[in-house]
């Protein structure tokens, strides 16, 4: 859909981190709202991707845009250009999501934390749904790998640190080099064994490639 009413095209990244030094001088930017199901990432913190949609849109051409002004959220075109730009989505209630959370909440006041935290009244978590993706993955090329792996991480060449329960096999993990979600093959050569201190390394490295350009 072609629309003139919008300039998508003129956001430019400056805009975009302008954007996001706006929201954090804010303590409400109405009628915008934290968001309920995507993140937007800029310097490795999480931010409501409406809002700042509109904020750099203002920004770049002197209109912001209306909460109406987003017509579908999941792959829209406002997702599509802060992704353009160099700005991850990530899914609320994802593991990246919630890494990049973690890394917010520990740059705020400890004090705030610990209020909410004696404020909040449930122990169990709240759910949500989610519509996934997944990919089937072929288990003839874990077993592959695994078997090629003899018992040894391929990263730090260290044997893994415990043997599974199960069948008492080496313990590790079986990472995709180029990802899945990316159009990585399902290929034993597109794969690699990890310890789980090696994989947890490799995809936080990921989500700093992800942040970065
Ligand atoms: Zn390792
Ligand atoms: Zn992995």
């Amino acid at each position: 859909m072609k629309s003139t009413k919008w300039q998508p095209e003129a956001i430019k990244k400056s805009d975009v981190i302008k954007a996001a030094k706006f929201w954090n001088s804010q303590d409400s930017y109405a009628p915008f709202r934290d968001s309920n199901s995507y993140d937007v990432i800029i310097g490795s913190m999480p931010y409501p991707p409406k809002a700042i949609a509109s904020k750099a849109h203002e920004i770049a051409t002197g209109k912001a845009l209306k909460p109406s002004d987003f017509p579908g959220a999941r792959d829209g075109l406002w997702h599509r250009t802060l992704k353009a730009l160099g700005f991850p989505i990530v899914e609320k209630g994802s593991d990246d999501a919630l890494a990049y959370e973690v890394i917010k909440r520990l740059k705020e006041s400890r004090d705030a934390r610990l209020r909410r935290l004696a404020k909040s009244t449930s122990a169990k978590p709240m759910r949500t749904a989610v519509t996934v993706n997944r990919f089937i993955r072929n288990p003839d090329v874990v077993a592959e790998r695994l078997y090629l792996a003899k018992g040894k991480c391929g990263d730090c060449k260290k044997p893994a640190p415990f043997n599974r329960i199960l069948d008492g096999a080496p313990y590790l993990e079986v990472h995709h080099i180029q990802p899945l979600s990316e159009n990585g093959d399902d290929t034993v050569e597109n794969t690699i064994a990890l310890c789980p201190n090696c994989h947890a390394e490799v995809h936080d490295k990921r989500r700093l490639e992800m942040t970065s350009e």
